[in-house]
């Protein structure tokens, strides 16, 4: 805090993981013993630079870019762009922090990172979106690689994006690699990859009820968020027969009193992804606009965080207990506070944070590195099958690291301790780097 006193999201998620896995240090001093904390909390590298465009009126811009290389212990960097206009230093260095845990739980061999920039792509045209994205890859490109740094989508960073993206790269360095993934199936992308983190984080919450002799179907299940991971969550609650009774955008919470119905799903699908429009103007026919609102304070079984951190506090979470919630599974990274996170665990609901329940992205990612390098390409229902058995691993490993006296799993304290395991070996066997 001392070094970097103005990043509170990366000293929040340091908090947490470094709070959980004390007991377990101290149980196990090799890991104390060789700076192996230290080197985790500071990034291998940080690329900080100038993103210039030019807008629709012939107008330049400038925007910050970075690139987090956080740790590359277990294999190469890789993790998620995020433009959005709240990004900085400190924003990107939580998300590569947790990525690093991530990605070594999915047991894939991908080390840790993250990027993107201040740019707020809302209302930018096609064309002013493309410009931004060449120009942010024309230096990006100089840092990245197939075995060095693949970085992937995350909040305003689509399927859009990573094709423009994409095309720059190739278009600088004269080759067809597998630098991005979230690619179009049409230049290398994997089936199932759009869909990954939203049906991951739907396997994940499936698991956790089982510890109940519970399952999705037929409970009521509160989604925020109404981008990439939203949709997809909310495609497979229907799918498995639960009711979807909400999802939201910065601007307030889609109400369904009934459950969202196939054709409203359509009709988010389209807003969202083709016409680029605000959920307000879905309002009516079944559906309720609550303006400014989060959706925590309806009533539900299951509560799905998938737009952004710190979207659930304390009282929120208040609100969920109080309303008889028995499960929250992160879609997001670090949606909750602290606070809500503590509060949830005192009252043993069953609460995934997001390095679990969200790893079903960045899994298929590495999923479609591996078609990449072996030339081919696997089917929708094979992906499918190989996402579910990654998201029953990481329980499992969360059980294993997690489960305490009376039979509750803390999730938290398992997927951190199960992560950072798998990341310390490895750094310890390569000594001090
Ligand atoms: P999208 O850009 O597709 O969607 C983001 C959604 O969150 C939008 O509905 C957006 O609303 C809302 N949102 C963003 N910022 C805010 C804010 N400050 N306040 C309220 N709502 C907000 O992003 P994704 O769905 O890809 O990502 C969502 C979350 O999931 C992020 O935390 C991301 O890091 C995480 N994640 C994503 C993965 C992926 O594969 N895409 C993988 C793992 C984690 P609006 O349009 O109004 O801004």
């Amino acid at each position: 805090k001392r070094r970097d006193p103005d990043q509170p999201e990366f000293h929040q998620a340091a908090e947490e993981v470094l709070g959980s896995l004390w007991p377990f240090l101290e149980a196990n001093p090799k890991y104390l013993n060789n700076g192996i904390i230290e080197r985790l909390i500071e990034p291998e590298r940080v690329i900080m630079f100038r993103v210039p465009w030019v807008d629709d009126h012939g107008q330049v811009r400038v925007n910050r870019g970075y690139r987090i290389q956080m740790n590359s212990a277990i294999g190469p960097y890789k993790g998620g762009l995020r433009f959005h206009p709240s990004v900085n230093l400190g924003v990107l260095k939580f998300l590569a922090f947790e990525q690093v845990f991530k990605n070594a739980l999915t047991s894939l061999p991908m080390g840790g990172g993250k990027g993107g920039a201040d740019f707020d792509p809302k209302g930018k045209s096609n064309g002013e979106i493309m410009r931004f994205c060449q120009s942010f890859m024309t230096e990006l490109s100089r840092h990245i690689g197939a075995d060095l740094d693949i970085p992937a989508g995350d909040i305003g960073v689509g399927a859009r994006e990573i094709g423009f993206m994409y095309g720059q790269y190739k278009r600088l360095r004269n080759e067809f690699t597998s630098v991005l993934t979230g690619k179009g199936i049409s230049y290398g992308g994997s089936l199932i990859r759009p869909e990954a983190t939203g049906y991951g984080c739907v396997y994940f919450a499936e698991q956790m009820l089982k510890q109940r002799d519970q399952q999705i179907d037929g409970k009521r299940v509160a989604i925020s968020g109404s981008g990439n991971v939203a949709q997809y969550a909310a495609q497979k609650v229907l799918e498995l027969g639960g009711r979807v009774i909400s999802v939201s955008d910065s601007g307030g919470t889609l109400y369904y009193p009934d459950g969202m119905t196939q054709a409203q799903w359509d009709a988010l699908m389209t807003l969202k992804n083709e016409q680029r429009g605000r959920l307000e103007s879905l309002h009516g026919d079944g559906c309720e606009f609550i303006v400014g609102q989060r959706p925590w304070h309806l009533s539900c079984d299951i509560a799905l965080p998938c737009a952004t951190q710190n979207e659930l506090d304390a009282e929120d979470a208040r609100h969920l207990i109080e309303n008889g919630c028995i499960a929250i599974a992160e879609g997001a990274n670090m949606p909750c506070t602290l606070e809500a996170v503590d509060l949830l665990q005192e009252h043993r609901i069953l609460f995934a944070p997001g390095k679990a329940a969200n790893a079903g992205g960045v899994a298929v990612s590495g999923l479609e590195m591996s078609q990449n390098a072996m030339r081919l390409h696997w089917s929708a229902g094979e992906v499918d099958e190989k996402l579910h058995c990654i998201m029953q691993s990481i329980h499992s490993a969360c059980e294993y690291y997690g489960k305490e006296e009376d039979g509750h799993i803390n999730y938290v304290k398992g997927a951190n301790i199960a992560g950072f395991v798998k990341v310390a070996d490895a750094m310890l066997a390569q000594g001090v780097v």
